[in-house]
């Protein structure tokens, strides 16, 4: 007898695709417990299917592997090319999508990540791609024990930075269900609250207490950000998503909050990756779903505790496939999670930074605006932002980046709105900009004592 959370509150609504997610969300469950040797075999034969279409079809990868190729071994998976960053952003999207898609691998949907200047970065997914993206985070729900009938708000990246006053001024999105879409039609959620990245922390104090809301969904920065205003809130869950979760951060939410905090990570252009496990603080990845590699500088694999390069390779997403993709972040398998779950197990994801600046009373709030605006300027290259002081901002662009009055000014503004008041800023050309040593470049750097 099941007592997952699809067993308990499934609406029971038929329907072709809430049952592919049924089916999904079965798959991902039973193969908590597979023997290892069953899983893995299951996605070689899922990757070897998706390398001879990818090789076969995709222009992008036909040039990367010279031409069509099939793998039958892990060893012949481990020899691909990786696919760098770099080179699927840059990489205009005929190249990467194939020519022909049918049936649930053809593009339902297309993410574009768009600023005022049209530099796109656009990801297309497919209908089986949503599917398995709603089966994991389905099972991330059922590992994190919650009731889909509770309330949730939600702060999420606003998708256009310049919209402030809207941002600033919100009270909040309401929502009849907090999960739209295919899991809305799957499972009865409660109702939700929806915030922007930039609204007022004392609007969404004000929602959280107001309507005694149950969970948060948002970045670590920003629920360490609201801590100020809770007096008195409690959630019954917080899940952090967006950026690395340092173990001192998790301590300080679930003290503040009074409840566990549940962590996962995932990609916009590969979708769910890995989620924290229901029994430990490490994370098991979805195998079904993707591949996870840690390699090191020369590309051989990590072993347990030793730092490496993340690859992401999707194992559904036929209408743009994204195979040993360098996403650029950092991680380190755990050697053996206490649960004994078959599914691989990573201990800790790094190099996820966000760009924080310090407000007066130890406040942070994520630069986000301006490093967006910075990224999605077409005439900047590489960049990195300078606190001074709480209200005094250098930006250092590299020598192939060039700012206007224009892009100057709209920076000035969207940094008066992050700090509440005037601020000053200059900027200054260098000639290159360091990296981390993860390879990462440093965007942000607080170069001043704060105010105790
Ligand atoms: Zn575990």
């Amino acid at each position: 007898m099941r007592s997952d959370i699809l067993a308990r509150h499934d609406k029971g609504i038929r329907h072709p695709t809430l049952d592919a997610i049924r089916r999904a969300f079965v798959d991902l469950h039973e193969s908590q417990w597979t023997p290892v040797d069953d899983l893995r075999a299951r996605q070689l034969s899922l990757v070897s299917h998706l390398v001879s279409f990818a090789s076969a079809n995709v222009p992008l990868y036909a040039e990367l592997y010279g031409g069509p190729k099939s793998i039958t071994t892990w060893d012949d998976f481990r020899e691909l090319p990786t696919l760098e960053r770099s080179c699927a952003a840059d990489a205009p999207l005929s190249r990467r999508v194939p020519a022909r898609t049918i049936g649930l691998a053809a593009p339902i949907s297309e993410t574009t990540t768009s600023g005022t200047t049209g530099k796109k970065v656009v990801t297309a997914r497919s209908l089986k791609f949503e599917i398995w993206r709603a089966a994991c985070r389905l099972i991330e729900y059922d590992w994190a024990r919650i009731d889909p009938s509770g309330s949730c708000l939600v702060v999420r990246s606003d998708t256009n930075i310049l919209n402030t006053r809207v941002r600033i001024e919100s009270k909040g999105d309401f929502l009849a269900s907090w999960e739209e879409g295919l899991l809305g039609g799957l499972l009865a959620f409660g109702k939700g609250i929806q915030f922007q990245i930039g609204s007022r922390e004392e609007a969404i104090a004000a929602a959280l207490q107001e309507h005694s809301i149950d969970y948060i969904v948002t970045t670590p920065t920003t629920m360490e950000t609201l801590i100020p205003y809770m007096r008195g809130y409690k959630a019954k869950k917080l899940f952090t998503i967006g950026e690395m979760l340092y173990e001192e951060t998790r301590a300080k939410l679930e003290q503040a909050y009074c409840t566990k905090v549940f962590d996962v990570y995932g990609t916009r252009e590969v979708g769910r990756v890995a989620a924290q496990c229901p029994d430990s603080n490490g994370y098991h990845v979805h195998d079904l779903n993707v591949i996870l590699e840690i390699v090191d500088d020369d590309g051989m694999p990590c072993p347990p505790g030793q730092p490496g390069h993340v690859l992401l390779t999707s194992l559904h997403n036929f209408a743009m496939p994204m195979i040993r993709y360098r996403v650029g972040d950092i991680a380190v398998y755990g050697s053996s999670c206490p649960c004994n779950r078959s599914l691989s197990f990573v201990e800790r994801f790094e190099g996820r930074e966000v760009n924080r600046i310090l407000l007066p009373g130890g406040r942070k709030r994520i630069a986000r605006t301006i490093s967006k605006y910075l990224q999605l300027c077409p005439t900047v290259e590489n960049y990195q932002i300078k606190q001074w002081g709480y209200t005094d901002f250098e930006i250092l662009i590299d020598g192939l980046s060039v700012l206007n009055e224009n892009d100057l000014g709209t920076l000035k503004s969207l940094l008066d709105e992050l700090v509440e008041q005037e601020a000053s800023l200059r900027v200054t050309h260098v000639d290159t900009i360091p990296p981390l040593p993860s390879g990462k470049r440093s965007q942000t750097q607080i170069l001043f004592t704060p105010d105790e």
